[in-house]
């Protein structure tokens, strides 16, 4: 059976108790499995489909799970973009395929399973929009209540329309997204709500499945994988996973984990650069990815650890390059993301500018959400349709052919 063990004080807690920091420390907390006695085989992993679930062995959940089958994303090959960056063996791992269209599918699945494995009867986050779509939908599926906290005016309206279809209790919070976490987790930790925010370290458990199925459908370990970071939850749960592939020796290498942030919300990227020991929080975060757009990630400390073990890369770029990027890889590639989730691709294109890359990598860019969560930002970005009376003469002349 797994157990918590605190990732800074190495302090162990009982797999069922409901805490969400070290009682020592403060710090977070990670699931630790006894990988010598856990009967796991990757012979058995092939016979199942790809998806979350097929990794049970290695996941925290022991009833049967609340799942809308999360996982089985597509790995694409971006043979075009991939061309004009000068990186034949370039792939976008398209998390916008998921239930809700994000990849939060893979640790709500996983977390609000958790929820009703550990007793709880409702479940909450602060969120900067996929986070309260994925859990307002799989609350749904459970049959529970769910609450979510948003920042006012900071959340794209594919994601608030999501949450409120679905049924969350939604509150709209006149302050930042790392306040509405404060928020949460005080109202959690007084009202007996189960927290699902990245600091849950079971959620976690169900993202780290990312890098699994990337080992998988590319049927070697990529050189290189590459996440838009916000929180930094998703990037220190795919590294944790694959450390879990490593010492089960399914893998004798791991990837460089490379973090992308937007320009305007950077203190991953700036401790990196910097060689700080910890990050600098940043008070006023901005960008038009607002996915990313977090000043205070809480799994950052877990993050300077991924990329600086695994010789990873950290890079920031401008909302314009993100828009660009998000633009390539809808017409280049016929692959719709939002902002944030183009962050990866367009960091990689930079880093190739910079000379970090070697071009015979095989890199998995990890492309969070789906473009439909934001379509405001996308209509800003695009010529409206043309309107023309309903006659073949207007329609050939309003045609570029
Ligand atoms: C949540 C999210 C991120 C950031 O992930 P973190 O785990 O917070 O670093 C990036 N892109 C999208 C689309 C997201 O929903
Ligand atoms: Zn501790």
């Amino acid at each position: 059976m797994y157990h918590l063990a605190c990732v800074n004080c190495g302090a162990t807690y009982p797999a069922d108790e409901i805490i969400y920091n070290c009682k020592k420390c403060g710090h977070l907390l990670a699931v630790k499995y006894p990988l010598d006695k856990i009967s796991v085989s990757k012979a058995n992993w092939n016979r199942r489909p790809i998806s979350v679930w097929r990794y049970r062995e290695l996941l925290p959940v022991t009833i049967p799970p609340v799942t809308l089958q999360e996982g089985g994303t597509p790995l694409y090959h971006l043979k075009r973009l991939g061309e004009e960056i000068g990186l034949p063996y370039l792939y976008a791992k398209h998390e916008g395929m998921n239930p809700s269209g994000s990849f939060k599918d893979r640790g709500m699945t996983v977390g609000v399973s958790m929820a009703l494995q550990l007793g709880k009867k409702s479940v909450a986050c602060a969120s900067t929009g996929n986070t309260s779509a994925s859990l307002a939908v799989y609350a749904a599926k459970a049959g529970i209540p769910s609450v979510v906290l948003l920042p006012a005016g900071k959340v794209a309206v594919g994601k608030v329309a999501q949450a409120l279809m679905h049924g969350a209790e939604v509150i709209s919070v006149r302050g930042n997204f790392d306040r509405a976490l404060e928020m949460v987790h005080d109202l959690c930790l007084t009202h007996g709500l189960y927290l699902l925010n990245s600091i849950n370290p079971y959620r976690l458990e169900g993202q780290k499945t990312i890098g699994f199925e990337a080992v998988d459908q590319l049927g070697e370990v990529p050189d290189r994988i590459v996440l838009p970071v916000g929180n930094a939850g998703n990037i220190s749960a795919v590294y944790k996973g694959l450390l879990e592939l490593q010492e089960l020796d399914f893998v004798d290498r791991l990837p460089m984990m490379t973090g992308i942030q937007a320009e305007g919300s950077s203190p991953i990227v700036r401790a990196i650069r910097e060689n700080l020991p910890e990050y600098v929080p940043e008070r006023d975060p901005e960008t038009v990815a607002t996915a990313i757009r977090i000043g205070a990630p809480v799994n950052g400390e877990k993050a300077l650890t991924a990329i600086r073990r695994t010789n990873g890369l950290a890079e920031t770029v401008t909302d314009a390059e993100i828009l660009s990027m998000q633009k390539d890889l809808a017409r280049k590639e016929g692959i719709g993301v939002e902002p944030a989730s183009a962050a990866s691709v367009a960091g990689i294109r930079k880093l190739v500018q910079m000379g970090k890359i070697d071009r015979d990598e095989k890199i998995v860019c990890v492309v969070t959400g789906h473009l439909l969560k934001d379509p405001e930002t996308v209509i800003k970005q695009c010529e409206p349709p043309t309107e023309i009376d309903a006659d073949l003469p207007s329609l050939l002349s309003a045609l570029h052919l």
